[in-house]
C-alpha cells in the first residue's frame, strides 16, 4: 500500500510507547506514578458543567457557525480585554478544537511549501511536526548558553527570506520558563518590522508563580489588531483543566481569521455546540478556580524544588510557570529515551524524554498531579539514579532493592 510521504514522516512519539507500557504495568497492578501527562486533576468547573449540560438537555445540538458561536466569542473578547487590554471584534476570533487545531490551522493558513517557522527550543513537541505537515520547514533555535531562554541575536540569525513565523510559548512547555519582557518586546518588534507572524501560544499564561506575570506581546506593538503580525493562541484546557472539551481559539487580524475559518469549514465545521457552551460557562463563571489551580501547582513546584535540593546529579532551572520541570540528567545518562524507559521499568515512574522537546539529556516531569505523586516520584528518581540514596524503597506494597549502582 502507498501512503502520503508527509503523513508517513510524522515522527512516532516515544511517549506513546511509554504510556502504553505504563498502562500495561498499571493493569498488572503495579503502583505506577505518572509524571508524564500535562493535565490538571481538578474537576471541570461547575459553571462549565452546568452550561454544557443545559445545552445538551435542550436537545438543540446542531451545527454551529464554523468560526465559533457568537456567545463564546463574546466571552473570549471579554477575556482578551481583561487579560491583554486589547479590544477585538468577533471577526478577530476563531474558535477551534483545542489550541492544537488553532496552531495547525494557523500554519496551514500562512505557509507556502518550503516557508520556514522559527521554533525556540525547548519546544512543545507538536510544533515542528505541524509545520512539516503544512509543507513548511521548522527552524530550531537552541540557546547556546544551555539555558531555556534564547537571545534575540540567536533568533535574528535564524531569519531568512523564507521565515514566515516565530512561535513563542511562554510560559513554556516543557521547561516552565517565562521569557522576560525585554525578549518579548524584542521579538514583537522584530516580527512587526519584518512582517513575520509572532505566534504566541499563551495556553499557560495564567499558570505563573511567585507573583510574576507572563508579559503579553500585544503590549509591544502600536499596530491595530487588523494590522499586527502578533497572533495569540489560547484555550480552556490548561487554565480550567478542561482538556477533554477540546476548545481553543486564535486572536488574529480579520483577514487571517477569514482564511482560517474557510479551512475550518472544509475540515471540521467547527467545535461541538456542547463544548462551546461549556467553555463559555468557564470563561463567564467564577475565576477563583484558576487561582486555586495555580496555587496547587505552585505548591507542587515548592515540594519538587525542596526534594530536588538533595539530589546532587540533577541540575534544574526552576520553573516559573506551567506544570512542568525539565531537569538535566546528563550526569546519569545522555540518552533521555533510554533514561525514561529505565525509570519506568525500574521505578514504575512515567516521565517524558527531553529529546522530544529538542533537549536531549533532560527529562520532563509534570507537576500537575497530587503533592503525594510529586514527593513519591522524586523519591523514586533518587532511588533509581543516585548512589547516595538508600538502596531500598517501597513501590506500592512491594519492597524493592536497587542492585544496579
Ligand atoms: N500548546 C501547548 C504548549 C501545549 O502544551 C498544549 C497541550 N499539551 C497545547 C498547545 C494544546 O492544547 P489543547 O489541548 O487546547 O489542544
Amino acid at each position: 500500500m502507498k501512503f502520503s510521504k508527509v503523513a508517513c514522516e510524522i515522527a512516532e512519539s516515544p511517549t506513546f510507547a511509554l504510556n502504553d507500557q505504563a498502562r500495561l504495568l498499571k493493569e498488572r497492578g503495579e503502583a505506577v506514578i505518572h509524571l508524564g501527562i500535562g493535565e490538571p486533576k481538578n474537576k471541570t468547573p461547575l459553571a462549565a458543567v452546568l452550561a454544557g449540560a443545559a445545552k445538551l438537555t435542550s436537545g438543540e445540538v446542531k451545527y454551529m457557525p464554523a468560526d465559533g458561536s457568537l456567545a463564546l466569542k463574546k466571552a473570549i473578547i471579554r477575556y482578551t480585554e481583561e487579560n491583554y487590554s486589547r479590544q477585538v471584534t468577533p471577526e478577530n476570533v476563531l474558535v477551534t478544537n483545542g489550541a492544537k487545531q488553532s496552531l495547525f490551522n494557523l500554519f496551514y493558513s500562512i505557509l507556502n511549501p518550503q516557508d520556514e517557522v522559527i521554533i525556540l527550543a525547548p519546544y512543545w513537541v507538536s510544533y515542528p511536526q505541524m509545520v512539516k505537515m503544512c509543507y513548511g520547514r521548522p527552524v530550531i533555535v537552541t540557546p547556546e548558553d544551555g539555558r531555556f531562554t534564547p537571545k534575540i541575536e540567536e533568533i535574528e540569525r535564524a531569519i531568512t527570506s523564507y521565515t514566515r513565523a516565530i512561535v513563542v510559548n511562554s510560559p513554556n512547555n516543557p521547561s516552565g520558563a517565562v521569557y522576560p519582557a525585554k525578549l518579548i518586546q524584542e521579538i514583537a518588534q522584530l516580527c512587526e518590522s519584518k512582517n513575520i507572524f509572532m505566534i504566541c501560544d499563551d495556553i499557560y499564561h495564567k499558570l505563573v508563580f511567585d507573583g510574576i506575570t507572563a508579559p503579553p506581546a500585544y503590549g509591544y506593538t502600536n499596530k491595530d489588531i487588523d494590522e499586527t503580525h502578533i497572533v495569540v493562541v489560547n484555550g480552556v484546557a490548561k487554565i480550567y483543566g478542561m482538556t477533554g472539551f477540546r476548545v481553543g481559539w486564535v486572536i488574529a487580524p480579520r483577514t487571517l481569521v477569514r482564511v482560517m475559518a474557510n479551512v475550518t469549514v472544509q475540515t471540521t465545521s467547527g467545535v461541538s455546540a456542547v463544548s462551546q457552551a461549556a467553555a463559555e460557562g468557564a470563561l463567564n463563571g467564577l475565576q477563583a478556580i484558576v487561582e486555586a489551580l495555580r496555587l496547587q501547582i505552585q505548591n507542587n513546584r515548592e515540594i519538587f524544588l525542596q526534594e530536588l535540593r538533595t539530589f546532587s546529579g540533577a541540575r534544574l532551572q526552576p520553573p516559573m510557570g506551567t506544570f512542568y520541570a525539565l531537569p538535566d540528567f546528563r550526569a546519569y545518562n545522555h540518552d533521555s529515551v533510554a533514561l525514561s524507559r529505565f525509570l519506568l521499568e525500574k521505578a514504575m515512574l512515567v516521565t517524558v524524554p527531553g529529546k522530544e522537546f529538542g533537549m536531549e539529556g533532560h527529562i520532563r516531569l509534570s507537576l500537575a498531579g497530587s503533592a503525594k505523586d510529586v514527593t513519591e516520584g522524586v523519591a523514586r528518581l533518587k532511588w533509581a539514579l543516585d548512589p547516595q540514596s538508600p538502596n531500598e524503597i517501597y513501590i506500592g506494597d512491594r519492597r524493592v532493592v536497587r542492585d544496579w549502582l
